[in-house]
């Protein structure tokens, strides 16, 4: 996979894409990042990115022709590029939209800045639209970040364990269950007594309906997707969940 990102902050984002998991992954060449800057596509001599928008208003636009000269210049590769805006009035990332886009073989990444980018950029050579969440950053750098580790996460081997994204939250439309680890005893608060037993069939069991339960109590919206298996039915109506779960999704429709 290879992430482009177009920014006029090139440096904002040295940190996080030289640490962890994105930094292995860049190590090991699953991934590979490069970065424009938009700047350098500028065509006046005080490399302007932004100019005053037509029609009166506050702030600044980032400018179309700029843009798309940075665009440009960036190598088409592999399979299926996509080219993505990050906008508040985009598409809200989901899990679902990381799996999808780690589907891609490379994502071109552009951060706006100001009061955004001209439109008739956007209309003419943005494939996707999206927003991390309903709340206005300052810059599109970060929502890139966002993006890009959630994606590379999902890549095949970028993880230790092939399985652990699988099971994140979100992952089926169920939160996460509650994880423990060492001391057993914190401050009197003991580990639940069945995840010492050894019995895997019996731990995965408490696991799903404490996940259910998580969900419930915390995002109860989410159950509306999720689907059980019939085993799962059988466990949920034992531990009298079942018509609650029925109730929710029907709230949720
Ligand atoms: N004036 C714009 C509006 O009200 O829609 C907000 C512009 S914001 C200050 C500047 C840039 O930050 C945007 O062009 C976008 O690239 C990025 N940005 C801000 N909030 C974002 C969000 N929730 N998700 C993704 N990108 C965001």
């Amino acid at each position: 996979m290879i992430f482009d990102i177009l920014t006029i902050f090139p440096d904002l984002l040295q940190s996080p894409l030289n640490e962890s998991i994105i930094r292995r992954a860049r190590q090991q060449e699953k991934i590979r990042i490069r970065i424009t800057n938009i700047r350098e596509y500028a065509f006046d001599k005080h490399q302007m990115t932004d100019d005053r928008p037509f029609g009166g208003g506050e702030g600044m636009v980032m400018k179309p022709d700029v843009l798309k000269a940075a665009l440009r210049n960036v190598p088409r590769t592999g399979r299926s590029s996509r080219v993505i805006l990050l906008s508040p009035q985009g598409e809200t990332y989901t899990q679902k939209k990381a799996v999808e886009l780690a589907e891609a073989s490379q994502l071109i990444l552009i951060c706006g800045r100001y009061e955004g980018v001209d439109e008739r950029f956007v209309s003419r050579y943005v494939s996707d639209e999206i927003s991390i969440g309903d709340y206005i950053l300052t810059g599109g750098e970060l929502a890139a970040m966002v993006l890009i580790d959630s994606v590379t996460r999902l890549l095949p081997d970028v993880l230790g364990c092939s399985l652990s994204a699988n099971n994140d939250s979100f992952s089926r439309s169920l939160l996460k269950h509650s994880q423990y680890t060492r001391p057993r005893d914190f401050d009197g608060d003991n580990v639940p007594e069945v995840l010492l037993s050894g019995n895997h069939k019996v731990i995965e069991a408490h696991r799903f309906i404490d996940s259910v339960e998580k969900t419930l109590v915390k995002r109860p919206d989410l159950l509306a997707n999720t689907r059980f298996s019939e085993a799962e039915i059988r466990l949920l109506k034992q531990h009298d969940l079942h018509d609650s779960i029925m109730a929710v999704k029907k709230d949720h429709e």
